[in-house]
């Protein structure tokens, strides 16, 4: 009696999971699959590549690689937060002369709208413990990478009332989070294969980021892939072979103090005259140069963002009234040297560029900008570019500006230099940054700096002053050979 009883138990519950099985390929299949709604946390870890999104060495190539000898993801679903730790060393590339790559290890967090990450304070001596500091830009991205893992993407797609219609075998979920639309291919294994989704970045605009999932298998009882590739900006930004998962670890991240009382700083734009009508626009960790001409002026990099261009464009307006911007003389492609572009372009400013960026901008300032409308998605106005190879002059009839490439390298392929000859002036990015006054010389030189060196000695520039469009003051050559350790080097 007692046996029959659980007999007909068992096939009761037989029939009550048979009942409950979803058609193959649906998004509530893959939550059964995947245990979506168990899965409250989830730890997973691994080593391959990472790759640092908008620094390409040239406009045609991808992010530069680096090597992860340890990734770890740990994200909590319910709240949603999210801990990544990464310590990864660039990939020597022998074709190209590089600063010798240094370990990096980040930790990175997010929780709710906050993020920040935790590292050793700027300037603190070797050793220092990490505190936490801020990263209000990168809650949008960290969220999404949230939503973006096989769980995270089932819950936020039931949480957000998904639509779903069937292709290849499975389905295609599509929801929106926030102001981010997501979409998501269910495979007719109930595997999520790949979430696309859209994130603002200053150049890019609405900006593609697609997560591919392969090689699903049982984690200690979680159903996860073992390779997660996603493609940000058309190339890679990681390349993951997961090791390890832990369903449901204790993830807790506490929004710090100064985190959660954090604002952007004010975007501030400090002017110091380094000769008449040529004006040195710093304040944050990426500065301008305005150049005065008869009837026009003449601007040396629109970095970073809008916000910086639109103030650097408001203190140029204050301090020369009255003249159009014509020119923005753009360094180089680099994301950080390219984010105010735009800006400038919806201005009226013509960007003067190396040739081989031009097709890039042209191609990437079409894409729509619908997440962070943008000046310039707003008057739609049409870019106009001045390219350089080799050597460029914008002048007046009074005062020539020399555009020069600085060839041969190893930072970019199309980076250009600025050097006004009866000013004895050079404005340059990323080949030299001075360091503190009272700080000692570089162990090792730069090669970036020394490849500036014999550009300048090369073209025969008389530099005396080198306003540098990073670093805390301006520099002169003298500053220049010590970094390099070449003071026993003729007057250039
Ligand atoms: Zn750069």
């Amino acid at each position: 009696m007692l046996r029959n009883t659980v007999a007909v138990l068992g096939l009761a519950a037989i029939v009550a999971t048979a009942a409950c099985s979803k058609p193959a390929g649906t998004l509530e299949a893959a939550a059964d699959a995947l245990k979506a709604s168990d899965i409250k946390s989830i730890e997973y870890s691994g080593t391959g590549k990472w790759f640092q999104f908008g620094q390409a060495p040239n406009a045609t190539l991808p992010w530069p690689q680096f090597d992860v000898t340890a990734y770890t993801a740990a994200v909590n679903y319910e709240m949603p937060a999210a801990r990544v730790q990464i310590t990864r060393k660039q990939t020597v590339d022998p074709t190209r002369v590089r600063p010798a790559p240094v370990e990096q290890r980040a930790d990175q967090y997010v929780s709710g709208t906050s993020a920040w990450n935790m590292a050793p304070p700027a300037g603190a001596p070797a050793g220092a413990p990490p505190t936490p500091a801020p990263q209000l830009a990168a809650v949008e991205e960290r969220t999404m990478e949230i939503w973006s893992t096989p769980q995270g993407f089932i819950r936020a797609a039931k949480a957000n009332n998904a639509t779903s219609t069937a292709a290849n075998g499975g389905s295609e979920v599509t929801f929106t989070a926030g102001k981010n639309k997501y979409v998501g291919t269910i495979n007719a294994e109930n595997q999520v294969a790949r979430v696309q989704t859209w994130i603002d970045n200053p150049v890019l605009g609405d900006t593609p980021v697609e997560t591919t999932f392969s090689e699903y298998r049982d984690f200690g009882g979680v159903m996860f892939p073992g390779h997660i590739v996603r493609v940000q900006g058309g190339h890679p930004v990681l390349d993951l072979m997961v090791s390890a998962v832990k369903a449901n670890p204790a993830v807790d991240a506490p929004v710090p103090e100064n985190v959660k009382t954090a604002t952007a700083p004010p975007v501030a734009v400090t002017v110091t005259k380094l000769a008449n009508g040529v004006h040195y626009l710093t304040g944050g960790s990426h500065h301008s140069v305005a150049i005065e001409q008869a009837d026009h002026v003449v601007v040396i990099e629109g970095p970073q963002t809008e916000e910086r261009s639109m103030a650097v464009i408001a203190k140029v307006k204050e301090t020369i009234p009255n003249k159009p911007l014509k020119y923005l003389i753009n360094t180089h492609v680099h994301f950080d040297h390219s984010g105010g572009l735009r800006t400038w372009v919806d201005e009226g400013s013509t960007i003067v560029t190396h040739q081989m960026n031009k097709p890039y901008y042209e191609q990437a300032w079409a894409a729509p900008h619908t997440l962070v409308p943008d000046k310039l998605a707003q008057s739609r106005k049409a870019a106009t570019f001045e390219t350089v190879s080799g050597k460029h002059v914008l002048t007046d009839g009074k005062r020539p500006i020399e555009i020069h490439e600085i060839a041969g390298s190893g930072h970019n392929d199309g980076f250009l230099m600025i050097y006004l000859p009866k000013e004895k002036i050079l404005v340059e990015a990323d080949a030299y940054t001075p360091a503190a006054a009272n700080a000692p010389p570089p162990a090792t030189p730069n090669p970036f700096s020394v490849n500036l060196y014999e550009n300048i000695q090369k073209l025969k520039l008389d530099v005396k002053q080198i306003a540098a469009l990073h670093g805390p003051r301006l520099a002169t050559m003298a500053d220049l050979r010590t970094a390099i350790g070449a003071t026993g080097s003729s007057s250039n």
